[in-house]
């Protein structure tokens, strides 16, 4: 079978070590003779791979024991309400800042449960920059952003001064590509689909004093952090599946380490925007200080010539690079474990592209 690249937005693609450890426990888990999708999740040799990808998690950001890490289910949406209901109380506010569809959503969901301040938006200019030399109101009860706007490609690489104000982030789509200070966080979510793993599971990481600022009211027992920390993600069923293919997929990450991921990303981010802007073909669509490492969106001058662009990419096994159906054009997710031989293999694409029509 000859190589597909796969610039898929998510769930995107995966290290060869997690599929193939996943398709070998599929047949066999941990020597039990019985399939991964069989075996009961209180079987020691299941507990074994929860408690190893929450050690994962906390040894690759550097955490101690002051914060918790869970693997939730409801996907990243489901934080947007799970975040309000916990921390959102009677009377108060939350910030948050409006960068794309996610961040939009996230404010919808707030809403039902309190007060929101939108402290800044990029949504007059179709989300194609990040807003800047915003304040965050010293009384919120948390600020709410989001690093990456998967569906625009915009990043903010900058941790926000929060001034005080507990800071929660939205990291679906670039948790581990790059270093940061984790410990300036008071809770980190991410959808796994996108970076670190299959679709079914949400990583949530949780500073244990903010924790405690939970808002007294009565919540239901699975949108309660409180009972999934204590359980340690098993107050139900996991997604057993999914969490097997992080925990592979942390190991890789572990064993490359963040400073290398980082390098990686770098040099194909480069590779494609700097093809972007020398190609007469192209243009990129957002922001230049602000371009995503992670999704890089991009439009033909010509609009004509975009389906017939792609249908040659899909000839040369490239696949996933139509934009979200929201805002069209191109993008080509450059997640992880993708190779910089791919992102060359589309960037002579576009050259030859460019030639056949000159
Ligand atoms: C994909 C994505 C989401 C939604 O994730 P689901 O797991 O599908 O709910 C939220 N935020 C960001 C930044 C995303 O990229």
């Amino acid at each position: 079978m000859s190589k597909v690249h796969n610039f898929s937005a998510g769930p995107a693609i995966l290290p060869q070590s997690a599929i193939q450890a996943s398709v070998d426990a599929l047949q066999n888990f941990a020597g039990t003779g019985l399939s991964l999708l069989e075996v009961s999740h209180r079987s020691k040799e299941y507990e074994a791979v929860v408690a190893e990808a929450t050690q994962l998690v906390k040894d690759i950001l550097k955490l101690g024991d002051d914060y918790a890490v869970v693997f939730l289910q409801g996907g990243a949406s489901l934080q947007f309400d799970m975040i309000p209901m916990n921390w959102l109380g009677e009377g108060q506010t939350a910030a948050y800042t409006n960068t794309g569809v996610w961040a939009s959503r996230a404010i919808k969901e707030a809403k039902l449960f309190g007060n929101v301040n939108v402290v800044a938006s990029s949504e007059d200019q179709n989300f194609s920059y990040i807003p800047k030399g915003y304040t965050i109101p010293a009384d919120a009860c948390y600020f709410h952003y989001t690093t990456n706007n998967t569906i625009y490609g915009t990043e903010v690489f900058d941790i926000p001064n929060a001034n005080g104000v507990p800071l929660v982030c939205d990291m679906s789509s670039d948790i581990f590509s790059r270093p940061f200070d984790a410990s300036k966080y008071d809770l980190i979510y991410a959808g796994a689909q996108k970076n670190m793993g299959p679709a079914g599971t949400t990583l949530v990481i949780v500073k244990k004093s903010f924790l405690e600022k939970r808002v007294s009211k009565k919540l239901p027992t699975m949108l309660d952090y409180g009972v999934h920390i204590e359980n340690g993600s098993m107050y139900n069923t996991p997604s057993v599946f999914a969490i097997f293919v992080c925990m592979h997929t942390l190991r890789w990450i572990k064993q490359v380490g963040l400073e290398a991921m980082e390098a990686r990303n770098k040099a194909k981010a480069d590779l494609l925007y700097n093809e972007i802007d020398r190609n007469s073909l192209f243009v990129g669509t957002v922001a230049k200080e602000d371009r995503s490492r992670m999704n890089v969106n991009f439009v033909l001058k010509n609009k004509e010539h975009e389906s017939e662009f792609l249908k040659y990419c899909e000839s040369k096994k490239l696949s996933g690079l139509k934009g979200h159906r929201s805002v069209g054009g191109l993008r080509a997710s450059l997640y992880n474990a993708l190779e910089l031989e791919s992102v060359q293999a589309l960037v002579d694409a576009m050259r030859e592209f460019e030639q056949s029509k000159s």
